[in-house]
């Protein structure tokens, strides 16, 4: 798994991948096959020959001098869903956590880019009847403005059958907090706001003895947006604001030459974004 382990500075991070997949990007109306081809810089890694896109589902864990910390919890084992895809998973991302060198006590900090289904589940496991935190010795950080939103759409139940088995139980049992967008989670990592996919939506930072990187979460959902950030994306709060912030932000991580791990970027899933004439690229 050496390909999936990088160091920033004193920072090591880790990425635990639920699962990967290959096939139309159906978030993104306009990434046609036909499209997906005319990129051929997204082959190998991010489309195949036949203009499929590959996509990946992983935590990644920042193992900084002070803090372990879990960044996004994927879809958890177990969860009744309606999307059929995402129901009842039965997966290994705990064993392949904790042989990563992480079992779940080790972990002090998880941290959620936003409150959607695929980036809460592992916040909570099932035992017995009961919903309970999966890391029982950690601080769970929800962006303060996302969660005012999510609790509000309790009506929708897209939204209520997360909230009630993977958010709620952690807010019962004391373990969460909530914070800013800019909260500074310890020397080397802090959060930067990249609203628009929803309310509340934040990006990590990871600065150590002068090398950088950021984690996307969903503000870019595959590599392709880079060189078309107007497309519509079905998934987002507000496509305007969405929008902006992907071209703003790619245009800062560009300048920057950064490590950009991007939140469902298939393996190898980190690398930098390079400017070209009318837009940008990924460089793995
Ligand atoms: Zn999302």
């Amino acid at each position: 798994m050496a390909e999936n382990v990088w160091q920033i500075g004193d920072v090591k991070i880790t990425r635990i991948v639920e699962g990967e997949t290959t096939g139309p990007m159906f978030l993104l109306p306009d990434a046609t096959k036909e499209n997906i081809l005319a990129m051929p810089w997204l082959q190998p890694h991010f489309a195949d020959e036949q203009g499929n896109c590959r996509i990946s589902i992983h935590a990644l864990v920042l193992d900084t001098p002070t803090k372990t910390i879990v960044v996004d919890t994927c879809l958890g084992n177990d969860k009744q869903r309606a999307m059929e895809f995402w129901a009842n998973l039965q997966t290994k991302f705990m064993d392949d956590m904790a042989a990563a060198g992480y079992p779940p006590e080790s972990i002090d900090t998880v941290l959620c880019t936003h409150l959607h289904t695929d980036h809460v589940g592992w916040n909570t496991k099932l035992e017995g009847d009961r919903w309970v935190p999966t890391f029982p010795q950690a601080e769970y950080l929800f962006g303060e403005a996302e969660w005012e939103y999510t609790d509000a759409q309790r009506s929708n139940p897209l939204y209520n059958e997360f909230i009630v088995d993977s958010i709620q139980p952690v807010i019962d049992a004391g373990l969460a907090r909530f914070v800013d967008m800019n909260e500074k989670i310890c020397d080397e990592v802090c959060l930067v706001p990249t609203p628009g996919h929803t309310p509340g939506h934040v990006s990590v930072v990871i600065s150590s003895k002068g090398e950088r990187a950021v984690i996307t979460g969903d503000f870019l959902h595959h590599p392709c947006q880079m060189e078309e950030p107007y497309w519509e994306c079905e998934a987002d709060w507000d496509t305007p604001m969405a929008q902006k912030t992907r071209v703003e932000r790619l245009g800062e991580f560009a300048d920057e030459s950064l490590l950009v791990f991007g939140t469902h970027f298939a393996s190898p899933s980190a690398g930098r974004v390079v400017r070209k004439s009318k837009h940008f690229q990924f460089e793995v």
